[in-house]
């Protein structure tokens, strides 16, 4: 069985208005991941992800990989540094510059950590030259962690200096080729929201530095948010909030206007990047062309504390059901309690077997075994955490047949070991990924 008691989870509670390492607490995704020992900060914009934060942060990472590669992408690591002279080439390096963190070597050679890839993946299809139409689209992804020197990092993980990102780039013959890649992309994102229950708008957005011919941002509403969205209740159509005002561009009505946080960013480049970096496929006839480019990104680490600021309360976290630490926790009887004289941890061990024979559930069980706290106490804090499936082994658990305390989504029940099974087989029949 896996013990809440061995978890590394440093619980701290934060006093109202404190600072923790001189940074404001300006969020309650920030505020409750602190508080319930999932996350430290380091320095200003870095933090470690404990053990749980973790444990989230690999779900959420394999939903996206298991999503992306539903649309045909291919998964690749490129170095974490990339170096400043692709860049210079691009224009890059100076236009965005004051977000970058660079560094030398010891033959006085610039690099940089990259926040994003389009160069060096231009540069990487360059190497290969030629290839061949027959080869092309191909669609790259990676799965790592990116850098951006923001000016001011804020909000926790939602604006930090140091985040795990979902950077992927599709090679194409043609304009027509890159749309229809970006239309199997967007496709793999409304999966992945779908499966994490998360209402993401897409809306038109402007290219800014990156370049390219046009652009979607996704963006997750939630009060938090830096950015602001119009939401048509008419016809739902999202677009961001500019100069054109609050009516619905579509169907001319007042739009709803939601603060939003942008989780992904999605791009055709065009041939900004394999032009200036001489990366050609060769047609059928004629000579080479430079590469058409489309690029994809999700902020990941961010997407998590995002759907927190999405779901939760101000005084307890809700998860995505698929990316909980832990989607069930069991507490057993308090030491001493009559049900403790009467079954021990014996009825705890029947509903962890119950629990694990669920398919989706197997492994992803957790045992609350700090048997001097009452029930009552072992049950605020798991609220507080918020595990999906929460079953306490309270007075019932004595009873003939023993039932226990369920709360799935909130609502309590009393049942059986039985019908907990039954019940968990039916809501998990299969984690909801990509149809
Ligand atoms: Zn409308």
């Amino acid at each position: 069985m896996r013990y809440l008691s061995r978890i590394f989870q440093p619980v701290i509670t934060i006093p109202k208005n404190a600072k923790i390492k001189n940074t404001e607490i300006t969020c309650k995704s920030q505020k409750l991941l602190l508080e319930c020992g999932l996350v430290r900060p380091t320095t200003s914009g870095f933090f470690t992800l404990l053990p749980l934060a973790r444990r989230a942060l690999d779900k959420l990472e394999n939903l996206i990989k298991t999503c992306i590669e539903s649309s045909g992408a291919q998964r690749l690591s490129l170095p974490a540094l990339t170096s400043a002279g692709l860049w210079a080439k691009t224009g890059r390096l100076e236009n965005a510059a004051a977000e970058l963190l660079t560094l030398e070597d010891r033959h006085n050679k610039k690099y940089l950590l990259a926040p994003t890839y389009e160069e060096a993946i231009a540069e990487l299809l360059s190497d290969l030259k030629p290839i061949s139409y027959k080869q092309l689209p191909i669609i790259l992804y990676q799965i790592s962690n990116k850098y951006r020197d923001e000016l001011r990092p804020k909000h926790g993980l939602l604006r930090a200096r140091e985040f795990s990102m979902l950077d992927a780039y599709g090679a194409h013959a043609s304009s027509a080729c890159a749309l229809q890649v970006y239309g199997r992309m967007a496709t793999a994102y409304e999966h992945l929201f779908r499966a994490l229950h998360l209402k993401v708008h897409k809306v038109e957005a402007p290219s800014g530095d990156m370049g390219g011919s046009f652009s979607h941002e996704w963006q997750l509403a939630a009060t938090s948010g830096e950015d602001q969205i119009k939401v048509c209740p008419s016809c739902s159509h999202a677009a961001l909030l500019n100069d054109e005002g609050t009516r619905c561009q579509s169907c001319g009505k007042d739009a709803e206007i939601l603060q939003s946080i942008e989780v992904g960013h999605t791009f055709i480049l065009g041939t900004k990047y394999s032009e200036a970096l001489e990366a050609t496929y060769c047609p059928p006839s004629g000579p080479p062309l430079p590469i058409i480019m489309s690029c994809y990104g999700i902020g990941i680490t961010r997407l998590l504390a995002a759907s927190l600021e999405a779901l939760s309360t101000e005084k307890a976290l809700r998860w995505p059901k698929a990316i909980a630490p832990y989607s069930a926790i069991i507490i057993g009887p308090k030491e001493g309690s009559k049900e403790w004289n009467d079954h021990g941890m014996d009825q705890v061990k029947l509903v962890y077997d119950a629990l694990n024979s669920v398919p989706a559930l197997r492994s992803d069980v957790l045992v609350d075994d700090r048997h001097g706290l009452t029930i009552g106490k072992r049950l605020l804090m798991a609220d507080k955490m918020g595990y999906p499936i929460v079953i306490a082994c309270g007075k019932e658990s004595s009873s003939n047949p023993p039932r226990y305390e369920v709360t799935i989504d909130g609502a309590t029940q009393l049942c059986t070991a039985q019908e907990l099974v039954q019940t968990l087989s039916d809501k998990y029949t299969h984690l909801e990924y990509c149809t």
